[in-house]
Formats: C-alpha cells, sequence, structure tokens
C-alpha cells in the first residue's frame, strides 16, 4: 500500500492488459455534440472498438435516441454529472445530487445504472477529495477524473499514475487516472484531447507503449467536439487584455485539429482499446 495525499491506494494489475477509450460526452458552448458523436460511433465501429461514454445529464435529456444508440452499440454509458459544474464549486449534497439525477435518467435510457464516474474538468484534486466518499457511498464501482501532474487548472501531482484500489473509511473504489508519462523529474499529460492535438501520431504511440510497459492501461480520453471540421470559438470576454487571452486559447484549441480524424483512426486500430466495463474487473457485472 502507498499513500497519496490523504488517500490510501493500492496497486491493482490486470490479469489482460488493454487499454480504455473513453469520451467525455458534452457540448462545447454552444455547439451540439450530436454530429460528432455520430461520427465517432462510426469510427469505433468501423475498428470493431467499444468505448466508454462519460455522459452529461443535460445532454442525455436533450438527445435520449443518441444515448440508446450509443448503449445499443455496445459502448459503456456511464456519467460525466449533471451539468458539468467543476467540483470545485460543489458540496458533496451538490455533487450527490448531480450523480443521482443523471445516474436515474441513464438507467431509464439505457436499462442499467452506470457504475463509473468523470468529473468534469478531471476536477478530482487534493481540495475535492472527499468526493472520493461520495463515490463510494453512492455505489461506484470506479472513477478516472483524476489527472496525476501538476497542471495549470487541474490535477494530482503526487496520486499514483497506475490503477489502484482507493481505500477510504466508506469503503473502496477503482481510480483510473489519465495516462501520463515520468520523464525529467516530472509527470507529462500524454491522454488524450489538447495533448493528442499536439503530439505527432508517433509519439502517441511511444507513450502507450511506455505506460503499458508499467502495466498500466493507456486511458485515452477525448470528446465529440475535437473531431468537428468547424474553427471553435471561445466566449467573448471584457477587456483587452483578457480578449488576447480569449484569442490565445482559441489558437490553442484549433491548432492540427484536422489531423485528429486521422490519429484516432490510427489508433483504434493498433491500440488494443476496449471500454473500462471490459477492461476493469468484473465486480460490477
Ligand atoms: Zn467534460
Amino acid at each position: 500500500m502507498s499513500t497519496a495525499p490523504d488517500v490510501l491506494t493500492e496497486p491493482l494489475r490486470l490479469a489482460t492488459l488493454r487499454n480504455v477509450f473513453s469520451v467525455d460526452l458534452e457540448d462545447w458552448h454552444h455547439l451540439n455534440c450530436v454530429d460528432d458523436t455520430r461520427y465517432l460511433l462510426e469510427a469505433l465501429a468501423t475498428a470493431g472498438v467499444h468505448a466508454t461514454f462519460f455522459v452529461l445529464g443535460k445532454v442525455a435529456e436533450r438527445e435520449p435516441a443518441l444515448i440508446r444508440d450509443i448503449a445499443a452499440a455496445g459502448h459503456e454509458v456511464a456519467t460525466h454529472g449533471w451539468s458539468h459544474t467543476s467540483l470545485m464549486l460543489l458540496t458533496p449534497d451538490a455533487l450527490r445530487i448531480e450523480l443521482r439525477r443523471s445516474c436515474a435518467l441513464l438507467q431509464s435510457l439505457c436499462g442499467r445504472r452506470p457504475f463509473g464516474f468523470r468529473a468534469p474538468c478531471f476536477s478530482i484534486m487534493q481540495e475535492t477529495l472527499w468526493a472520493l466518499d461520495v463515490l463510494i457511498d453512492e455505489g461506484f464501482v470506479y472513477d478516472s477524473s483524476i489527472f496525476p501532474f501538476a497542471g495549470r487548472r487541474y490535477g494530482l501531482p503526487s496520486f499514483p499514475r497506475t490503477l489502484v484500489r482507493v481505500r477510504r473509511p466508506a469503503g473502496s473504489l477503482i481510480e483510473a487516472p489519465l495516462s501520463t508519462v515520468h520523464a525529467y523529474g516530472r509527470n507529462w499529460p500524454v491522454s488524450g484531447g489538447g495533448y493528442f492535438r499536439l503530439m505527432p501520431y508517433r509519439v502517441i504511440r511511444r507513450a502507450i507503449r511506455t505506460v503499458n510497459r508499467e502495466h498500466t492501461p493507456f486511458i485515452v480520453y477525448c470528446h465529440p467536439y475535437e473531431f468537428g471540421p468547424r474553427i471553435l470559438f471561445h466566449s467573448a470576454r471584457h477587456s483587452p487584455f483578457s480578449w488576447l487571452g480569449s484569442r490565445l486559447d482559441e489558437l490553442k484549441t484549433n491548432l492540427f485539429r484536422p489531423s485528429m480524424r486521422r490519429k484516432f483512426a490510427a489508433l483504434l486500430h493498433e491500440g488494443d482499446f476496449s471500454s473500462f466495463a471490459e477492461v476493469l474487473p468484473h465486480e460490477h457485472a
């Protein structure tokens, strides 16, 4: 056993090592996610890969047919909460309400209750470790919200980089941290989203091999909007200084966007990916 900050963890070895493909299903500001999600479903079907979709409750309420189709295609439907509010802004009771509301809706659409969670903006951090207790209390089997690196907006650099079982007084759950590689004395995020946009495909492949050599599944995350052809705009800010910040954010968000479809198609065909439901121990079955 080892101690991450205030959390007792023990390594979890899988009998068969496979990688995990996960999608955080949400809109981009006012850009509806349906068309891009349909594209992703087709790409997954072509590659014969099952993924985990962390579905936002608000999206499921508006697009029930899409969620039913995701489940019917054999993908795992897990929850991303209801309103995409960072846990930094929620109380434990407010998180509980978000989880219960989204799980009830997803269960009514898919016929089974989700047993996995990803926090909006990877917001399980030092200040929000209480969320693990709420998840255990609400019967979740696993969480995949912790990014073990020192990020500007999120991250818990002292958390283990591998799959672990988290022990708390109320019980335990599996934590599947987003993938990082350790080099030059620190952890570097390599798990998907913007990091995949910026990394050449050969670097992504090498990162997957490095993580797998540690007997750890590589956890990929992405968002439907990352596959669309449109330029993504950030909301306008008011002062000239923050206007410049918005434009820089836009540049970062759109850089190498056209490479995403190609990179993910290659990844899906050679990465041995599946959903958390199929990769983790079957205690939830
Ligand atoms: Zn999200």
